[in-house]
């Protein structure tokens, strides 16, 4: 369309690049010096508003540009590896908060976290998982992993080995944002997987729109036959949450219970919800 619309793209694309760049130096740095906190968000049941765990979701106190959603950096850690560092500093503060409930004298409850494709590839992902057990003593039953399908792109046996393994330890495997990949029917069977959670995408129109509803019920029946558990992410309304009910899934989470919150925060929610 001529100059001037060119330069405005590059612009952008320049700005782009540069902050890229500024994020992924600082990322490197705000492990070490310890600019990551987790906030939490419960799992619960529909029926009885029971808290059945809590997910881990990562953010960055980056000194001058405030906090940053991991929706700003995640795929930059990937891109440049930095996500194994990050989600073991993850793990580790998992372990750790554990701990602190127990010490507290808290029934703790289970932690989910996120594991990236990139991290789970790696050769001592499960050795790491396993040394961080006997260190801490944490209860395997205590942790569950959230994968991506795209683990199951490529490296599918390797991949499934090591799922395997983590969950004959006692750790739970549970498959995010289901729905929004490329899953092959054919694999779902063989896969390790206790739980699956339908991406908040199909939950945001399941009262709206028929088709997402229609993805829901299947996922539910699929989840159902396959025998796992199923949970619906992304709830932010009474009427989503009647007709997940109706839909027969009664494990949720999302902003009509609770947003991610800092620990202390959520700790008034699990005592007012006991
Ligand atoms: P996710 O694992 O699917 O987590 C759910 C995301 O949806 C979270 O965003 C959560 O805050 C948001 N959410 C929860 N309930 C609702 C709701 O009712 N409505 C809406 N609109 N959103 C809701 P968050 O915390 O920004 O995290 C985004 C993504 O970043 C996560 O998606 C996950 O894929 C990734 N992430 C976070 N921490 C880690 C990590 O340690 N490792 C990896 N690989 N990814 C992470
Ligand atoms: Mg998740
Ligand atoms: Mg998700
Ligand atoms: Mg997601």
């Amino acid at each position: 369309k001529g100059r001037n619309t060119f330069q405005i793209y590059n612009a952008t694309i320049r700005e782009n690049t540069e902050m890229q760049l500024t994020l992924e130096n600082d990322l490197r740095r705000a492990i070490s010096l310890g600019e990551l906190t987790l906030h939490y968000q419960p799992k619960l049941h529909a029926l009885s508003n029971e808290v059945i765990g809590l997910e881990a979701l990562v953010r960055w106190k980056h000194p001058s540009l405030g906090m940053v959603p991991p929706g700003k950096f995640i795929s930059i850690a990937e891109e440049t590896g930095l996500i194994v560092a990050l989600e073991r500093w993850v793990m580790k503060e998992v372990c750790r908060q554990i701990i602190r409930f127990e010490q507290e004298g808290v029934v703790p409850p289970r932690i989910a976290f996120n594991l990236s494709t990139r991290h789970i590839c790696q050769e001592d992902i499960v050795l790491f998982i396993q040394e961080l057990l006997e260190q801490t003593w944490v209860n395997p039953n205590l942790l569950e992993i959230e994968i991506t399908e795209s683990l199951f792109m490529e490296n599918t046996n390797q991949a499934i080995e090591k799922l395997q393994v983590l969950k004959d330890m006692g750790i739970r495997i549970s498959m995010d944002d289901f729905g929004t990949g490329f899953s092959s029917l054919s694999y779902l069977k063989s896969l390790p997987l206790n739980c699956m959670k339908i991406d908040q995408s199909f939950v945001r129109d399941v009262t709206s729109d028929e088709n997402s509803k229609a993805i829901v019920a299947m996922i539910i029946s699929m989840a159902n036959l396959l025998q796992f558990d199923v949970v619906a992410e992304g709830v932010e309304t009474q009427e989503q949450l009647e007709c997940l009910i109706n839909l027969q899934c009664h494990q949720v989470q999302g902003y009509y219970f609770s947003k991610p919150l800092p620990i202390d925060e959520i700790q008034l929610f699990l005592q007012k919800a006991s």
